[in-house]
This record gives structure tokens, C-alpha cells and sequence, in this order.
């Protein structure tokens, strides 16, 4: 019996997410003592102590079934953000919003999704997984994006458009004025899903998102996540912020306990421990601007980034970017290839703390220049 003939045609060849490598994993490997990890761009300080205090206070309260769809964290974000709440949707992650956004609004068989290639895999994922089709527009040069050609492959039958700013893995972000003109001119069926996984790092915030301008546009759609500037990376919660009638649709569909109670307790506490953000974002920019200095001083090509990581291209004539790679895991560095983006050229690597940079910069010297 060939089981794989009982799955779904578009399961049945299925390659899964490529996540950043884990420190026990590599530790383990290669016998190390110290290993540190620049790969999946969580956040430097670790978790705020504030919310570890409340997860430890709220433990014995696991037994209970959170309460439906959040109210509390959805509150909260709508004072943070200054939107109504009817228009938030609390997920498992922002990945748990991406697939219901497109369960909810792509039709298998006639709609299709567009994103710019490379780009965060989980839209691909999320969208073969559902049957949608998915067109794809190559990046422009220094990997800009070209919405001339975005605008001319979109159609009636574009049910979404999902574009990641700051982007990942470049860390490029567009002036926030190029994305109202898509918004304004795409097809009018089309939702714009805009992926501000990282937008927290950008600054200033206001000339990149378009949170605060979400009142101008019924067809757009914001994605935040607690993963990365709030360090919640393994709790799992996520946002989108989107017109009243789809957050509605979502909020009937989507399973009614996927944000644990714990993960509403850190949200909550996150949201109100400013003093760990600010140190965040302090750690964060000033490590992204001397890594960018190093990395230049070691000869790599590095790109402008407004997230906590840095995109470059090592220039080395013997050792190629996965040979990097490589090496830095044999010495207890973590980062990231982009074989899975499609750019094994290039690599990235997260912003750490101060010691954590200055160790990532003295292994890649050693081995550039050693
Ligand atoms: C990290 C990341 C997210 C966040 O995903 P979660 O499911 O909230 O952890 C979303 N989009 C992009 C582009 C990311 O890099």
C-alpha cells in the first residue's frame, strides 16, 4: 500500500518550515561548551522579568481554559496601538493569522496569493497547504520591491498580497507612502497583509508602518508578533490588526483556545514592562550598528537593516557563505544560511547582546582572516 496516495495531492510533497538551529542541538553535536545562537532573530535580553514574575504567579492556574479569543490582551492592544479592538485578531503566533487569513479569504481552485520571492516561507507554506495558488514577483535590484510589478500581476482573482516590512531576510524597509499606493491601487477585492514582525526596530516607527494609517485603508491588514521585540518567541502569540468584518470572520473560525492562558499573561505583562522594551531596543540598535561597521571592516557586503538582524555576503575566495555557515557552528556559532530563501550567497545573522556579537565577530575574523 502506497499510503502517501491516501494524503492530499499538495501534501504529499510537502517540505516543511526551516527553522534556525537550536543551541542544545549543536552543543551536543560538536561537544562544545559554549554555544551561542544568532539565528532565528529572538530577542537579545531574553524574556522581561516582569513576565516571567506573572507566568510564575499564573502557573497553578493552567488547569482553567483560557477565555475565548483573548479579551483581555485584545484590550490592552487596542489601548497600545489606539485602534478599536473589534478590529484585532490574538492567533498562535502571527503564523496562526497568516493561515486564517487565507482559509478565510482565498477560494482553492480560482483565487490566488501573491508575495515578492524570496520572502518569509510561511506564506508559501501556509497557502500550498490550503490549495491557493501562489504567484510570485522576483525581487528588484538590492532587493527593493517592485510594486509596478506587483500592481500588474494582481487580478480579481488576487485574494491577498503578503509583503514583510522590515523585510526578512534583508531587513529592507519601503517609506511607508509606497505601501498606501498599493493599498490604494491594487484591485479592490485584494487585502494587503503587511508583515510587521519587525517593525518594532524600525525608526522612526511612523515613517515605515502603517499602523497608525490603517483608518484610510478597508483593505489592509497589519501582522505584529510578541516573538521578537517582546521575547516571547516560544509561547507562540501574534496579531493582525484589520478591517471589524474579517477580524469578525477570523474570530468565528479560528480554534477558540489557540492563545494559551499563559501567552495572554505575557502578552499582558509585556505590554507594560516598558523599561525591558526600551532596553531591547537600545541593545538592538546599537548592536546593529557596530555588527554593520565589523562585518564592513571584515570585507563582507552588508545591507541596510531597520529589524534586529543583518543581512551580508562574506567575500572570501576559498570559503563559500554555507562554509561559513558551517565553520562558525563548529565554533558555537549560530546563524542563519539562505539556502531556503533561495540566497546561498548570503547570510544572516540576529543582533545579540553586546558579548554575543563580539564573539560572533571574533569567530568570523578568525576564519576570514585567521
Ligand atoms: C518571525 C516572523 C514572524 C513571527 O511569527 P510568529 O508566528 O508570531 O512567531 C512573522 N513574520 C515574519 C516575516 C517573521 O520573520
Amino acid at each position: 500500500m502506497n499510503y502517501s496516495s491516501l494524503l492530499r495531492p499538495e501534501i504529499q510533497g510537502f517540505s516543511p518550515y526551516t527553522p534556525g538551529l537550536s543551541i542544545d542541538e549543536i552543543r551536543a553535536k560538536y561537544n562544545l561548551q559554549r554555544v551561542i545562537k544568532l539565528a532565528s532573530n529572538e530577542n537579545p535580553l531574553g524574556v522581561s522579568p516582569l513576565v516571567r514574575q506573572e507566568l510564575v504567579r499564573h502557573a497553578g492556574g493552567v488547569f482553567r481554559y483560557p477565555r475565548s479569543s483573548s479579551p483581555e490582551l485584545r484590550t490592552a492592544l487596542a489601548a497600545h496601538l489606539g485602534v478599536p479592538e473589534e478590529w484585532i485578531v490574538a492567533g498562535n503566533g502571527s503564523d496562526e493569522i497568516i493561515d486564517l487569513l487565507i482559509r478565510v479569504a482565498a477560494v482553492p481552485g480560482r483565487d490566488h496569493i501573491l508575495i515578492f520571492e524570496p520572502s518569509f516561507s510561511m506564506y508559501r507554506l501556509l497557502a500550498k497547504l490550503s490549495g491557493v495558488e501562489i504567484r510570485t514577483i522576483p525581487l528588484g535590484a538590492e532587493f527593493h520591491f517592485p510594486w509596478n510589478r506587483l500592481l500588474q500581476a494582481a487580478t480579481e482573482q488576487t485574494a491577498l498580497v503578503f509583503v514583510t516590512t522590515p523585510d526578512n531576510p534583508t531587513g529592507f524597509a519601503p517609506p511607508v507612502q509606497e505601501l498606501e499606493r498599493v493599498a490604494q491601487e491594487l484591485p479592490s477585492r485584494a487585502l494587503l497583509v503587511v508583515d510587521e514582525a519587525y517593525m518594532d526596530f524600525a525608526a522612526p516607527m511612523d515613517q515605515y508602518s502603517l499602523m497608525s494609517r490603517l483608518h484610510d485603508f478597508p483593505n489592509v491588514v497589519v501582522l505584529r508578533t510578541f516573538s521578537k521585540l517582546y521575547g516571547l518567541a516560544g509561547l507562540r502569540l501574534g496579531y493582525g490588526v484589520m478591517p471589524p468584518w474579517l477580524a469578525d470572520a477570523l474570530i468565528r473560525v479560528k480554534p477558540p483556545f489557540s492563545v494559551n492562558i499563559l501567552a495572554e499573561i505575557a502578552g499582558l505583562a509585556a505590554l507594560r514592562d516598558g523599561y525591558f522594551v526600551q532596553a531591547s531596543l537600545e541593545c538592538v540598535h546599537a548592536g546593529r550598528a557596530w555588527l554593520t561597521r565589523e562585518l564592513s571592516r571584515l570585507g563582507c557586503r552588508v545591507f541596510p537593516s531597520q529589524a534586529n538582524f543583518l543581512l551580508f555576503k562574506p567575500d572570501h575566495a576559498v570559503l563559500s557563505s554555507l562554509d561559513i555557515f558551517q565553520n562558525l557552528l563548529q565554533r558555537g556559532v549560530i546563524i542563519r544560511p539562505l539556502k531556503s530563501y533561495g540566497m546561498e550567497d548570503y547570510l544572516r545573522v540576529t543582533i545579540g547582546t553586546e558579548e554575543d556579537n563580539e564573539v560572533f565577530v571574533q569567530e568570523l575574523e578568525a576564519l576570514l582572516h585567521g
